[in-house]
């Protein structure tokens, strides 16, 4: 599908020109960084409160040979609490993966056997998992499963409040708002989620760097903030 032409036939929001606009500036994004969907699910909950340079130095002491669901069922705890270390939270992270690990189990660590079934049952069953929130579960459903499931996180509650989109007043009243916005689809879910986080990171941080940023001309933040 041709993202730019993916809107809604004869309806153009709010939200999906600010997907257009940050899409124009950055271009089509595409994540997640990882080569398997189980390493989706790993950097998943390893990305919990920490950045993602220090997920990285974790996964890298798991690779190459032991970032597999098999293994890490079998790995005793003190081995992954080691390996995982630089991510912190270490111990309960490594709680969380053999949670999540044992959750994968019952499909036999077989991503396509996932996919098969439907995203809401797959939901509730992440959500009732150790360790996984809604973030983290629609992290795994759409960048390690494919599934269309919009993620709401703090990037994404920021810039709706500063432009602002009256998207609702909690995570899971966002995410019904902005899926009722957007077309239902796993590529466009994936390339905004990835632009949002961009412009945070390039311009609207905490203390947002508005200059130059692409949707200074929506925003009614811009210049307020300083
Ligand atoms: S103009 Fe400023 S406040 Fe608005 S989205 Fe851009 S960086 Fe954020």
């Amino acid at each position: 599908m041709n993202m730019a032409d993916s809107g809604k036939a004869g309806m153009q929001t709010k939200l999906f020109s600010v997907y257009q606009i940050l899409r124009e500036r950055y271009g089509d994004l595409h994540w997640w960084p990882a080569k398997t969907p189980y390493e989706v699910m790993v950097g998943a909950i390893l990305t919990q409160n920490t950045a993602w340079t220090n997920v990285d130095k974790a996964l890298d002491n798991l690779r190459p040979d032991r970032l597999h669901a098999e293994i890490i069922a079998r790995m005793p705890r003190e081995e992954l609490i080691d390996a995982i270390r630089p991510a912190g939270f270490f111990n309960q992270k490594s709680t969380y993966l053999k949670a999540l690990t044992a959750w994968f189990a019952q499909y036999d660590y077989d991503a396509e056997a996932v996919r098969r079934h439907p995203l809401k049952q797959l939901r509730a069953e992440l959500l009732a998992t150790k360790g996984v929130g809604q973030e983290t579960a629609d992290d795994i459903l759409l960048y390690a499963f494919n599934k269309p499931t919009f993620i709401v996180d703090a990037y994404t509650n920021r810039l709706l409040h500063r432009i602002p989109i009256e998207a609702g007043k909690n995570n899971t009243e966002i995410k019904t708002f902005c899926e009722s916005q957007l077309p239902r689809s796993v590529e466009l879910y994936n390339s905004f989620h990835a632009l949002i986080v961009t412009n945070a990171k390039e311009h609207c941080r905490k203390r947002p760097l508005c200059n130059n940023c692409p949707l200074f001309d929506q925003c009614s933040k811009m210049g307020i903030l300083f």
